[in-house]
């Protein structure tokens, strides 16, 4: 009977409230001290057998003509139990039944005022819920209460600006809550399933993210290990795409059994090329001539290099367009991706220039030569960040046994593929089969800046018969790898972490810059290893099998939800 009136709370509910911190439905029997069944049958013995006994007793009197009124102590204590069971019966069946219209108008309140309920949910009925959500019904409540709630509903109505939640409360947590809650409120839709404990909203402030509702969850898969400059590397690869870790541990595996890969940086340079105007082209050459001398350059970089203890200017790069006059800055940065360090630098020389030049008009800090974050002709040529060489021999029984082609045929796709159908396409710095595929799920997982993902998998990969045919030279040059260990999101938990396990976690002590290169020789051994793979499993025709075996999975996504 108690099964049926105290319905079981399903342990995903369960779960949910704890999460939410909203608390479960309490009642007064819950502080029994006997199960409720067990309590339940006691009571109710109870009461009919103490029944039975008076009206035996009542049946006796009547017969011996005794007052009815006169009690002995059995018959008074009879009469005690039959109260006090009779108020235990009830307030148990009692309760319940007042609770349930309770309840019910406490639901039918919520739903008329719009505001959110939670409700106790089946398991297997969440996607039910979400589609109360798209016809704009009320949704699940996180824990907003009292004072809470009304912050919410200031943000809702627009009294309380959302961006300034952070700064109100000097909470983090609760502002992206509110936020969240207020969000969903003013869309009618769920962010069930985007994680909003478990993340530290403080490391975020005024560096990583503005108005954050929550944090996406990517899986990190290893790589490894990858020997390169014979050092071991488990690679962490944030991806959602099946098969690209299993892939590029393949390729480590065939580097690593063919003794390793070895790396050189070729130069290391953060860019920034603001524009600035002249009244006539004849102004804009003459402070192209001024910046190109070098004997200006000591006193342009005693002036840049005031932006921080690691930058150190290493060149300046005019370009005219009429006018105007674009100037790409190149500066080391530490271990510092260094668009901030580069940045600073070069408003200080915009500043020295202006006592110079004082018709200068500068029009942006960035005029697009720097280039960030677009695929630009002058990254893939001059260089931008880190410019690196990655290559290693694979033996030729590896490549029969471990990527399971021939030195022929990958060498054969590499030159149709690799260079003459990407000229055939007109790329871009895009000479590869998948270079973006390793740099991006590096990046994610170390924190870099993922939009520059764009110029860091700039990359030529070349491959050639060597030792008389039997093995292979592959190696890929990238020009633009633009990755730091300090600063940005490298200082967040799970990105530190990640980079912890590579061992370029912070900046470097022994000398400043060590950990961002070691970094960026790292992205190159992975794409050497990923290039690798990929190039065999197309050479040996494997490419579609494998995607079917790791990429998509047997689900039923008909199944699936929008
Ligand atoms: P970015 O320039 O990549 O945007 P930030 O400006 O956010 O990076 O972070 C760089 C900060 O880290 C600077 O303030 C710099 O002084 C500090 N820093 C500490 N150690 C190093 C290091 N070894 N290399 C570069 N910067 C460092």
């Amino acid at each position: 009977m108690d099964i049926r009136r105290r319905p079981r709370k399903s342990s995903h509910a369960a779960r949910c409230s704890a999460a939410s911190g909203v608390h479960s439905d309490t009642k007064a029997s819950d502080a029994l001290p006997l199960p409720l069944y067990l309590t339940n049958a006691v009571f109710f013995t109870l009461f009919f057998s103490v029944a039975y006994f008076l009206l035996h007793r009542w049946r006796d009197k009547i017969r011996n003509s005794t007052p009815l009124h006169v009690l002995t102590l059995s018959e008074l204590a009879a009469v005690f139990s039959l109260i006090a069971s009779f108020i235990y019966l009830l307030g148990f069946f009692g309760i319940d039944f007042v609770q349930s219209f309770i309840s019910r108008n406490e639901l039918e309140a919520g739903e008329v005022r719009g505001r959110f309920v939670l409700r106790e949910e089946d398991p297997d009925r969440t996607d039910a819920r979400c589609s109360d959500f798209a016809m704009g019904r009320p949704a699940i409540n996180p824990s907003c209460s009292g004072e809470d709630e009304d912050i919410v509903k200031s943000v809702v109505s627009g009294e309380i600006p959302s961006y300034s939640l952070e700064s109100k409360l000097g909470d983090c947590f609760k502002a992206a809550q509110i936020r969240r809650e207020a969000l969903q409120r003013l869309t009618s839709r769920s962010l069930e399933g985007l994680p909003l404990e478990g993340f530290d909203y403080d490391s975020i402030l005024g560096q990583c993210c503005e108005m954050p509702v929550g944090y996406v969850q990517i899986p990190v898969g290893i790589a490894g290990p990858l020997f390169l400059n014979g050092c071991e590397y488990s690679v962490p690869m944030a991806t959602t795409e099946g098969c690209l870790v299993a892939s590029t541990n393949r390729g480590c595996k065939a580097i690593y059994a063919s003794g390793g890969a070895t790396c050189v940086i070729l130069r290391d340079g953060m860019t920034r090329a603001p524009v600035v105007r002249f009244p006539s082209a004849k102004r804009a050459a003459e402070l192209k001539f001024f910046l190109e001398d070098p004997l200006n350059f000591d006193s342009l970089s005693v002036v840049f290099n005031k932006s921080s203890r690691f930058a150190r200017l290493l060149r300046i790069q005019c370009a005219i367009a009429g006018k105007n006059l674009y100037i790409r800055f190149s500066c080391s940065t530490g271990d510092a991706m260094g668009m901030n360090m580069v940045s600073k630098g070069v408003q200080n020389v915009l500043d020295f220039l202006q006592n110079d030049f004082p018709d200068m008009d500068v029009i942006g800090i960035s005029g697009n030569f720097c280039s960030d974050k677009k695929p630009a002709a002058v990254n893939w040529i001059e260089g931008r960040g880190k410019s690196v060489v990655c290559e290693s021999i694979i033996k030729g029984d590896v490549v029969t046994k471990v990527l399971k082609t021939t030195v022929p045929a990958l060498v054969e796709l590499n030159m149709l593929k690799n260079l003459t159908g990407s000229a055939i396409a007109g790329a871009l710095g895009g000479f590869n089969a998948h270079a973006a595929n390793i740099v991006s799920a590096i990046f994610i997982a170390t924190g870099q800046d993922p939009a520059q993902n764009i110029e860091s998998s700039h990359c030529i990969t070349m491959m050639e018969a060597v030792n008389n045919g039997d093995d292979l030279h592959v190696s890929v040059t990238m020009p633009s790898i633009e990755v730091g260990t300090v600063g940005g999101g490298t200082q967040l938990a799970s990105q530190s972490a990640c980079l912890n396990l590579l061992g370029v976690k912070g900046a470097s002590n022994e000398s400043p810059g060590a950990n961002s290169r070691l970094l960026a020789s790292i992205v190159s051994g992975a794409v050497l290893a990923g290039e690798l793979s990929l190039m065999s499993a197309i050479a040996a025709g494997q490419l579609v099998k494998s995607h079917m075996k790791y990429n998509r999975s047997s689900k039923d996504i008909t199944k699936i939800g929008s």
